[in-house]
């Protein structure tokens, strides 16, 4: 893929950039190594006060950040400005909870002294997705750098722009220089970086085949990987559920990011008590949605990022559609295309579609769909909709909805997810832990288990 910023509100190329070559990686991560011999000995204090200096520049500059990435990736202006205070949010946390997290921890042995010292390892690589162009890296970046490390950026080709501006960001803010580097490289050039034997370990935040490939040539060298894949999270509604929050979140919930999050709610499984009702009152609100321009303040639902997910979207949805699924809503880009302005018709966008009565055999059994879909789905009781909730590969999040104390426990049980949110839309908190479980991923980012993805957890014992 080019690295290159394509507006995908009309396909429009708008800049291109090289990669770099093999001596300029190899440069970089000198750079990198050097950095981390002073850096690792800087105070926590320190490193506070320049993520501190990071949030206020993110915030100084929100709408500028944003327009950025709705520019590269088509996301709605508001969530573009939400998502950079987000990542001042995550400087904050942990420029304030950092120390306290790595702080030694006793323990009580047969030595005059024992503890745990948590260390940094030295430069991580991380290969980060277009989605959340600024939250993937900050999620990553204010952590690894709070605990002493130093960091390489290899972000999705088509958000270039993104990319070198959260480096220069941290320049900025005043960080010694090459703590964090931006490298311009495709996918192919990420063998190079991860099998140096200066990079100490890597995380991805992608697709299931680009994480298998990072993590086995990561587990060929023995370093440690945290990988963040995607999700095919269930939203299970019972009867005791407030039905109009649930339809209301449900809507938030599934057209996040243009139905782009890994964690949007994909599969609506309804208990047939308020599945009618609910199908109608989603249906509802999926056709007041105001699917256009990205860049104006109302618009919920702009572009797919590529013209290549809009393909796949659509032909996970015909291939439902062929096989006996109803199309509630959507489903029809030529009749979503007719109804935008010229300028926007060479966009990839795709209408907010509701599939319902998918038959089994479908790609909705298994399938993550990366985008403005939902896939319903009715079951009889609670042992089916777990059962359903349970049946795909993946594992990252999954949100359900029942008043009913004893359903709650058994849906916080028996749901097999990285997190469980009742009543709420699954979303993510620097304040709590974050990652999944089967073909999601392993491994946690946030809270205090994520700055402890990449330290040494030493021991230390004294006679
Ligand atoms: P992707 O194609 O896997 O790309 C993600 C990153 O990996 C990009 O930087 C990409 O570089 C790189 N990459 C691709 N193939 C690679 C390979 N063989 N070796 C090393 N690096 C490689 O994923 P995407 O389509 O952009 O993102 C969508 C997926 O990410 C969805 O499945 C979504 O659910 C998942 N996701 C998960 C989370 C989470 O936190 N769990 C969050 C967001 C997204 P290029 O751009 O140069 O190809």
């Amino acid at each position: 893929m080019a690295i290159a910023t394509t507006n995908p509100t009309n396909g429009k190329c708008l800049k291109t950039f090289d990669s770099l070559s093999s001596a300029a990686i190899a440069d970089r991560i000198d750079r990198a190594q050097t950095a981390f011999a002073q850096y690792r000995h800087t105070s926590f204090q320190q490193r506070a006060t320049w993520l501190q200096f990071v949030a206020d520049i993110l915030e100084n500059n929100k709408q500028a950040y944003g327009a950025i990435m709705t520019q590269e990736m088509g996301k709605p202006i508001k969530s573009a400005i939400a998502e950079v205070s987000k990542c001042a949010w995550v400087c904050r946390f942990y420029a304030e909870q950092g120390a306290e997290f790595l702080k030694d921890v006793p323990a009580i042995t047969d030595a005059s002294q024992s503890f745990v010292r948590y260390q940094p390892l030295g430069i991580v690589l991380a290969v980060m997705p277009w989605n959340f162009p600024f939250w993937q890296v900050f999620r990553f970046a204010a952590p690894t750098l709070m605990a002493g490390n130093v960091a390489l950026l290899k972000h999705a080709s088509n958000v270039p722009q993104s990319a070198l501006l959260i480096e220069e960001i941290f320049r900025k803010a005043g960080l010694p220089a090459d703590v964090f580097q931006t490298l311009l490289i495709g996918a192919d050039a990420v063998a190079e970086v991860v099998t140096d034997d200066r990079v100490k370990a890597a995380t991805l935040t992608g697709s299931e085949p680009a994480g298998a490939a990072l993590a086995a040539l990561a587990g060929k060298q023995i370093k440690p990987t945290v990988l963040e894949l995607g999700g095919t999270d269930p939203f299970v509604v019972m009867p005791s559920a407030n039905l109009d929050e649930a339809i209301a979140t449900a809507v938030t919930a599934r057209m996040l990011n243009n139905g782009q999050s890994c964690i949007a709610a994909k599969r609506f499984i309804l208990h047939e008590a308020i599945a009618d009702e609910f199908l109608q009152g989603l249906t509802a609100k999926f056709q007041a949605l105001k699917v256009g321009d990205p860049t104006l303040i109302d618009t919920d639902v702009g572009p797919l990022a590529t013209p290549g997910i809009r393909d796949e979207l659509a032909a996970q949805v015909d291939t439902c559609r062929e096989q006996g699924a109803k199309v509630l809503v959507g489903g029809d880009v030529a009749a979503l295309t007719a109804t935008l302005p010229p300028a926007l018709q060479a966009g990839y966008f795709y209408p907010p579609t509701i599939l319902a009565d998918i038959p089994p055999g479908t790609p909705a059994d298994q399938e993550e769909f990366f985008g403005p879909v939902a896939l319903t789905f009715r079951v009889p009781d609670i042992n089916a909709a777990i059962a359903l909730a349970n049946s795909t590969p993946l594992g990252l999040g999954a949100s359900a909805w029942t008043q009913d104390a004893d359903e709650c426990d058994r849906l916080v049980d028996e749901l097999e997810a990285g997190a469980v949110f009742i009543n709420g839309l699954v979303k993510s908190d620097p304040r709590l832990p974050f990652g999944g479980i089967k073909r999601s991923g392993y491994g946690r980012e946030l809270g205090r288990e994520g700055i402890l993805a990449f330290v040494n957890q030493k021991t230390v014992w004294i006679k």
